[in-house]
């Protein structure tokens, strides 16, 4: 993608209401599908990427990231919080916004809301990497945590694997109802569950995306059986797990980014040496995905920055010719570069 140096000092800005209207516009399952077409292109030429575990700064109540990466030609970064007890206050547990910069000059081409676009990205990624991981044929998905993440991890698995049922838990039977109710008639099968257990019956893939600052065994060992696919989302965290580590022994682990997934993932409970796979290599063809049928895959999504990199260039391809942006004041643009003093002195009332 080359993006030109703007002609004015103009920045657009896509708010979450224009990210909303964007979404309707192209419609949830196209844009899921686009998105993940454009996280693979960039997986593909993973190379080409600097790479750096994110920049984090921990609390009690929760932690604020950012995320940068570089192709080279583009800047990007995501500024992101988890904070698990948000939603008591009527808060989001998630929120991000997020920028693109031309590396040519430095200024920046897009800025963007990343709360909506974040669960958007989230669900394209866990689906563009089961396609390529799950039993062949997988139409069930265990949905555990059923929060803000959820309707779309389901619908992502409808538009790019062909789920057709999907099992909802959560431990708060709000959030459940919640869910069935957003996701009826868009023709996925919702089945509510009473327990995780419930919910995994007969699924060949189980999404686990809990929200919780501690070591959490949603899923015991006990739980899992052979042949399934494990997308477990909701580990993101130091001192963060979902999953008890006998299943992770059982596992053939799948990773974005392995120096931050160690910090980061369910495999933080596992030695530092312990074998995982780079997922970039299984599109690239260096390495098998799912080997056979009775193996457990597991991917230890965490959320790399790539993956956010990608989100924007999709949404900067996508909104030229619609009014889901306004151009945003954010450059300082004297008529002599130099006499940024000037120009604020020309600025007096
Ligand atoms: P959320 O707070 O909206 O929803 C979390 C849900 O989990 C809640 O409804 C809660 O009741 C439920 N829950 C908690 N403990 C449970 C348990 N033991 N069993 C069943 N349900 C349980 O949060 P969200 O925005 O949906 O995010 C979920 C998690 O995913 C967070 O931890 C977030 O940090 C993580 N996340 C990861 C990525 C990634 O790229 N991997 C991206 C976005 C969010």
């Amino acid at each position: 993608m080359t993006i030109a140096p703007s002609e004015k000092a103009y920045v657009p800005f896509v708010s979450v209401d224009h990210m909303m209207k964007l979404v309707h516009h192209i419609g949830m399952e196209p844009m899921l599908r686009g998105l993940a077409e454009y996280i693979e292109a960039d997986f593909r030429r993973w190379n080409l990427f600097d790479k750096t575990p994110r920049i984090a700064s921990h609390s009690e109540e929760g932690v604020i990231e950012l995320m940068p990466t570089s192709d080279g030609e583009v800047y990007g970064f995501k500024y992101v919080n988890g904070h698990p007890k948000n939603t008591k206050a009527g808060l989001q547990t998630v929120t991000a916004f997020g920028l693109l910069a031309n590396v040519g000059n430095g200024y920046p081409v897009l800025l963007s809301e990343m709360t909506v676009l974040t669960a958007l990205r989230t669900a394209a990624t866990s689906a563009m990497v089961a396609r390529h991981l799950a039993p062949k044929g997988s139409d069930t998905m265990a949905m555990i945590g059923a929060g803000a993440q959820s309707e779309f991890q389901s619908l992502a698995m409808k538009a790019l694997v062909g789920l057709k049922s999907v099992r909802l838990y959560d431990i708060d039977a709000a959030a459940t109802k919640k869910a069935a109710r957003n996701l009826s008639g868009m023709g996925l099968e919702v089945v509510t569950c009473r327990s995780a257990e419930a919910a995994m019956e007969g699924a060949q893939i189980i999404t686990t995306c809990t929200a919780d600052k501690q070591y959490a065994t949603i899923l015991s060992d006990n739980m899992v059986g052979s042949g399934v696919h494990i997308n477990a989302i909701g580990g993101d965290c130091p001192g963060k797990t979902e999953l008890a580590p006998a299943i992770l022994h059982r596992s053939s682990i799948f990773v974005e980014y392995p120096e931050q997934t160690r910090i980061e993932g369910e495999i933080q409970q596992l030695d530092a040496d312990h074998p995982v796979t780079e997922f970039w290599r299984v599109l690239a063809g260096e390495v098998p995905g799912r080997t056979s049928a009775e193996q457990i895959t597991l991917f230890d999504s965490v959320g790399f920055a790539i993956e956010d990199f990608s989100a924007l260039r999709y949404i900067r391809d996508h909104i030229g010719g619609t009014d889901y942006y306004r151009d945003l004041d954010l450059l300082a643009d004297p008529d002599d570069p130099r006499d940024l003093f000037g120009m604020v002195m020309r600025a007096a009332p």
